[in-house]
């Protein structure tokens, strides 16, 4: 076993260093994981240049990761040396009442990977074993590494209570938006998804929307308070309104017309993250290729390429870019 490793730490808002750390010993009930693939998100790019509500410094950025299990600390037992695993980010306290209701993901004690403790942007990170979900037979990393993201529309379908032959608008058309189209178009549902970018727009069959055209359901898929504007506006009577994209602080957004949402019985409904039973319908979506995830991958990068990759990311140049930690 390796003493030291290759990371990424982000010791004060905007700027990150790659340093040589010791590789960390799993404690009582952690398992230590070998990071085959992280995939890098939006919310890396905020976390790192603008900062989060829940990021704790410094950190090691990263909570969608892939990997194998290297080594089990004291009492960790369900997942042999060698297990291809994916680590859910959250670690809950189980007793609180989101965690008896199954939302571990708004757990009072939550704590996630890559923003209160070490993430994936490095060799290797250690985790509790009840956050690990063995992969599933033939399930190759790149693929697997979309059960974080994935895991987080499905919470946001769920929310929306989509139903086949609703109409749902999708605003952005990146990795999350397209997704989120995947999936309600799997459940029967008419989807529109509204992206300015022409390239983009392209590849995923999208459009403006028409005017005075109504959704049952809206979810912004990028945070800006025009999005959250534009979906508030072709919300159709009774329609839910998923507040999925986390908006900057200083994003200007009208705030919703309560009185139309009186009148019209619409309901706005928060999305954040994801809960771990998510991550087991997410691997068994993506094992059983009932939703495609690889035609998203744009890049492969080694961890030295970070700022590169944060530009594209920013830029909106990119889909999907993983990281490879052990290059
Ligand atoms: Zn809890």
């Amino acid at each position: 076993m390796k003493q030291s490793m290759q990371a990424v730490i982000v010791s004060a808002i905007g700027s990150w260093t790659r340093r040589e750390r010791p590789v960390p010993r799993p404690q009582a009930g952690q398992v230590l994981v070998r990071v085959a693939v992280t995939g890098l998100c939006r919310t890396d790019l905020k976390l790192i240049r603008c900062g989060h509500r829940d990021l704790v410094l410094p950190r090691i950025p990263g909570e969608e990761v892939v990997g194998v299990v290297a080594e089990n600390g004291p009492g960790a037992v369900r997942h042999p040396v060698g297990t291809r695993v994916y680590v859910y980010p959250g670690e809950w306290c189980g007793v609180c009442a989101p965690c008896r209701s199954g939302a571990e993901n708004l757990c009072r004690e939550m704590r996630i990977m890559g923003f209160h403790r070490d993430g994936g942007f490095a060799e290797y990170v250690a985790v509790p074993e009840e956050s690990l979900i063995a992969l599933p037979e033939g399930c190759a990393f790149p693929d697997a590494v979309f059960a974080e993201p994935l895991s987080c529309c499905i919470n946001a379908i769920e929310l929306s209570r989509l139903t086949a032959g609703e109409r749902m608008g999708i605003w952005g058309a990146g990795p999350a938006g397209t997704l989120l189209k995947r999936l309600a178009c799997r459940m029967g549902a008419e989807v529109v998804v509204i992206e300015p970018d022409g390239e983009r727009r392209e590849r995923i069959g999208g459009r403006e929307t028409a005017d005075g055209e109504l959704f049952d359901v809206c979810i912004p898929a990028v945070g800006d308070g025009e999005a959250y504007r534009a979906a508030l506006e072709h919300l159709a009577p009774r329609g839910r309104l998923v507040a999925f994209s986390g908006l900057a602080a200083d994003a200007a957004c009208r705030a919703a017309d309560y009185n139309h949402l009186h009148y019209h019985e619409q309901s706005v409904v928060g999305a954040y993250g994801c809960a771990l039973r998510h991550g087991a319908q997410a691997l068994e979506l993506i094992a059983s290729g009932s939703v495609a995830v690889s035609d998203l991958v744009s890049h492969t990068l080694p961890l030295s390429a970070l700022d590169a990759a944060l530009d594209m990311v920013a830029r909106r140049r990119c889909m999907k870019i993983h990281l490879n930690p052990q290059e």
